[in-house]
């Protein structure tokens, strides 16, 4: 029985924990609403649900920071020239911005369509959720630290004034990606000039990404368990429940998400990418499944590099470039819910004119750019949107009762699109790079001797 467990693949190991879990969850609740067993029984589930979630999200997040410094710096000094290089970037990033325009602009035609926020009221919205007892979730507090407050400090905190600081914390980790990008370039640099400090620091970081790389597969093993584990607690908790009146404003984050993650993408990677959508995104599962249930695209970051390694066959080298990059920055999920969820905070309260709507549409790429890829950074960067158009910022708690199931959705559509980016890059920079058999090193003397 077990063996079988263990030979079965991956995600439908994931389907089936997620199944049971949610399944045991939201039995246990039941089974307490209808008095046949105590409360606390159910409570005491959700507890232990949640710590095995939380355990196996602390391993995952312990891989993120040498995870994204030793694939960054691998990643480049992986592409043999600075042509490939460029090409790289410039693919990288267009994609990025592209892809997250097009979500943002899904996002505002979705909200001014639905309009979820006529006929209600901001004041009674605001008394009710404070009522309530609406905070910020747990997690969002924290993620407040990183928060900015305007553009400037999006691009103060990529420049970390410490870096040993900076690795310190995972809300910190677009520092970390700049200095890793920088020690990269540089060890290509001084290897280039014929140094061997240069070679030597090449070959140690592409060492240290092949050791990451297999803590990380022992540690995707462990996925079902903690999935398992956060979706008891999810279903225990009755944390299904959803609030009436922000039924239409969930209902149009949904219906731009899907739109996002269903049309405009795979449309993307079947024109750019030449790759099947579908199997794409079965290759992905594991990690689109884990994304939904960690709300975390940091913590996923991981199960992204071996699922586009071992299940999707994207080229390693430019899977390890874009994938902790785009983990931070790539959030299509989280642009598309900042316009909706402002745009709607702003029919409650009147409207916004369409100056303002384009003043959201770029205010909305730089919060997902800004927010770290944990729980609730994306509600938390919605402040300087807000304050870019003169909202109320603390109009966030309106929205907040529903926040952790529209962030595990949106978690998903940002992975799914880093997913997508790293597969049409290595398609269309394929002919900047040498042959994939060709390694690092092998690229390596060559370019030293140059
Ligand atoms: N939780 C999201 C992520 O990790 C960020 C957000 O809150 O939108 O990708």
């Amino acid at each position: 029985m077990w063996s079988r467990w263990r030979r079965l693949p991956l995600h439908w190991q994931i389907l089936v924990a997620m199944a049971l879990g949610l399944a045991l969850g939201v039995g246990l609740d039941q089974l307490a609403k209808a008095g046949t067993i105590d409360r606390s029984v159910a409570e005491r589930a959700a507890g232990i649900g949640q710590q095995v979630g939380k355990l196996f999200l602390a391993l995952l997040s312990m891989l993120v920071v040498p995870l994204i410094l030793s694939s960054l710096v691998s990643g480049v000094v992986g592409v043999p020239d600075l042509r490939g290089l460029r090409s790289m970037s410039i693919w990288t990033f267009g994609f990025y911005l592209i892809s997250s325009l097009l979500a943002i602009a899904t996002g505002i035609l979705v909200v001014n369509l639905i309009r979820p926020g006529d006929g209600l009221d901001y004041a009674t919205l605001h008394a009710a959720a404070v009522g309530h007892g609406s905070a910020m979730p747990e997690g969002a507090a924290a993620a407040g630290q990183a928060g900015a407050s305007s553009l400037w400090d999006v691009l103060f905190r990529m420049v970390p004034e410490n870096v040993i600081a900076a690795s310190s914390s995972n809300r910190l980790i677009l520092a970390v990606i700049f200095f890793a990008i920088m020690l990269g370039v540089f060890i290509k640099k001084v290897e280039r000039d014929g140094n061997e400090s240069g070679r030597i620091m090449a070959r140690f970081f592409t060492a240290l990404f092949d050791v990451m790389m297999a803590m990380t597969s022992w540690v995707v093993s462990l996925a079902p368990y903690g999935i398992a584990g956060f979706l008891v607690s999810l279903g225990a908790s009755g944390g299904l429940a959803i609030a009436g009146h922000l039924g239409a404003y969930m209902l149009a984050v949904a219906l731009g998400l899907v739109i996002h993650a269903v049309v405009t993408l795979p449309l993307l990677l079947w024109v750019l990418g030449r790759r099947s959508p579908l199997a794409h995104a079965k290759a992905m599962a594991p990690a689109l499944m884990t994304a939904f249930s960690t709300a975390s695209s940091n913590a996923t970051l991981p199960l992204t590099l071996r699922c586009l390694d071992e299940r999707a066959r994207v080229d390693s080298r430019v899977s390890s470039f874009t994938i902790p990059l785009g983990a931070t920055v790539n959030m299509d999920g989280t642009a598309l819910y900042e316009a909706v969820a402002v745009l709607f905070i702003a029919q409650t309260l009147g409207d916004l004119s369409l100056t303002q709507q384009i003043v959201v549409v770029f205010m909305a790429l730089a919060a997902s750019v800004g927010a770290a890829g944990i729980p609730h950074a994306g509600t938390v960067m919605m402040v300087i949107v807000l304050q870019a158009v003169g909202l109320p910022t603390e109009a966030v708690i309106v929205i907040l009762a529903v926040d952790r199931v529209l962030d595990m959705a949106r978690t998903t559509v940002n992975v799914w699109s880093d997913s997508c980016g790293a597969a049409i890059v290595a398609r269309r920079a394929a002919g900047s790079l040498p042959p994939p058999g060709e390694t690092e090193a092998d690229a390596a003397p060559a370019l030293a001797d140059a």
